[in-house]
């Protein structure tokens, strides 16, 4: 029987990921997925968006956050500028995001509304947005070629100027919300997997989609997968199972819940945008790319039972702005955390590897968010071989359809069908 260098347990972005940094060193990886296609549970739901920070500018967490993200930003240059698609240019004055032909990232940054209206005398939320516009201004210019991003440090004082003008105006303002244009942007997240998979097959990925996992045995340095119709063996493991990470380790999740629409009849020029608000519960958004579909959600809840006043909020409140938008299909996408232990909010969107204490070799994984991959992969791969992966190297082309192995996003194939 085979016996792999790797077993990688579960086919989203965690596990392409690590599957693929684990390939491109030469390493044999088995990839075990329990449903038909691969990129078929979260990293179907998701929104597209790749967080660069501004979102995490009004997060409570010293912005340790803000500095992961920022982080993969700087993985991303640093370990997958090979890629040909992957169209991030670094330079003086911030992110540049270059169009090509076909592309991992869309030049479409999403705006960011903060409401005014009944919240002016809050002046801890004035106070937040200033330093929120200040930081993003900072992340909008950052010297890319000079400095990892990830490395900022507190809130500065070369911040505390521009957050006392933004309070200022913000406070003077009359307007229902303060707008800016955020450097968050979307992706084209199915091409970007087809790269990370297509590559991986070419340095000898073996998929075993189909196959669900029941059982992991160790034995003399033997790692034994038992899924319900193969037995796998490898040397080591990466559980990547996301919601189900928790039936083969002790790692306690926290699950919340997202409900999210694939809307139609918006205006093609209609950009993404998020309402952020004070009130958690009254923020909404909308993810577009161009075409006269949108993705509409906005937060993410702690009880199910929640899930139907939120949805009926924010359909609600899209109609306000355009009457014309007609909901296509609606679902609750569940978003895995490892449980934040202490005070403060409960979610910990940061992502985690963490090894079995039950068995030598195995360890498991957790990506917090999509844009997080990028650093996830090559730490994984730092923590296991105490060097770098390589960040220059050849890409092999695939020419094999690989839709039939990789699911559409939710709401691409709600655009397909419909077309
Ligand atoms: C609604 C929603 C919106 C989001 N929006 C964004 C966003 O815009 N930007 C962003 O950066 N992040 C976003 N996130 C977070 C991001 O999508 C997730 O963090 C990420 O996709 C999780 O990847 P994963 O590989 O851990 O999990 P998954 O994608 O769920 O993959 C886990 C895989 O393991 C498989 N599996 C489970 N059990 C077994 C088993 N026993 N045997 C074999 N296989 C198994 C599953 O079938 C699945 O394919 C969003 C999440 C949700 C839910």
């Amino acid at each position: 029987m085979k016996k792999f260098d790797w077993i990688v347990v579960g086919g989203g972005i965690a596990g392409i990921s690590i599957s693929e940094i684990l390939t491109r060193e030469g390493y044999s990886v088995a990839l075990i997925e329990k449903n038909k296609k691969l990129a078929s549970v979260a990293t179907k739901e998701f929104h597209e968006w790749v967080h660069t920070g501004s979102l995490y500018t009004l997060m409570k967490d010293e912005m340790k956050t803000l500095k992961y993200i920022l982080g993969s930003l700087d993985d991303i240059l640093e370990f997958y500028s090979s890629f040909p698609n992957m169209n991030l240019q670094p330079t003086e004055n911030g992110l540049k995001i270059i169009e090509r032909e076909k592309n991992w990232f869309n030049q479409n940054y999403i705006n960011f509304k903060y409401r005014l209206k009944n919240r002016k005398f809050i002046l801890t939320w004035i106070y937040s947005i200033a330093r929120s516009v200040a930081l993003i201004e900072g992340i909008r210019q950052h010297d890319w070629l000079r400095r990892r991003a990830g490395i900022l440090e507190s809130v500065t004082a070369r911040y505390y100027l521009p957050i006392l003008k933004n309070f200022l105006k913000i406070f003077s303002s009359n307007k229902k919300f303060f707008q800016i244009e955020s450097t968050d942007f979307t992706t084209n997240s199915r091409l970007l997997l087809e790269d990370l998979v297509g590559n991986s097959i070419a340095n000898g990925l073996e998929i075993f989609t189909d196959n669900e996992l029941q059982g992991v045995s160790s034995d003399n340095n033997v790692i034994t997968a038992r899924t319900d119709k193969e037995i796998i063996v490898g040397e080591k493991m990466a559980i990547c199972t996301g919601g189900g990470l928790e039936k083969f380790t002790n790692i306690k999740l926290k699950r919340s819940y997202a409900p999210i629409a694939v809307v139609k009849n918006v205006p093609p020029a209609t950009k993404s945008f998020v309402e952020l608000d004070y009130f958690k519960n009254k923020c909404i958004n909308i993810v577009t790319k161009g075409s006269s579909y949108g993705m509409i959600g906005g937060i993410s809840l702690s009880e199910k039972k929640d899930v139907e006043k939120y949805f009926n909020y924010m359909i609600e409140e899209h109609k306000k702005i355009n009457s014309n938008i007609e909901v296509l299909e609606k679902y609750v996408g569940i978003k895995n955390e490892i449980l934040n232990k202490g005070k403060g909010e409960d979610r910990n969107y940061l992502f985690h590897i963490t090894e079995s204490d039950k068995f030598k070799n195995v360890w498991s994984i957790i990506p917090g968010k999509f844009t997080l991959a990028f650093s996830l992969a090559p730490e994984f791969f730092r923590k296991i071989y105490k060097r770098n992966p390589k960040k220059h190297f050849k890409i092999s082309t695939h020419n094999n359809d690989l839709s039939t192995i990789i699911e559409n996003t939710v709401w691409g194939e709600v655009q397909s069908r419909k077309n």
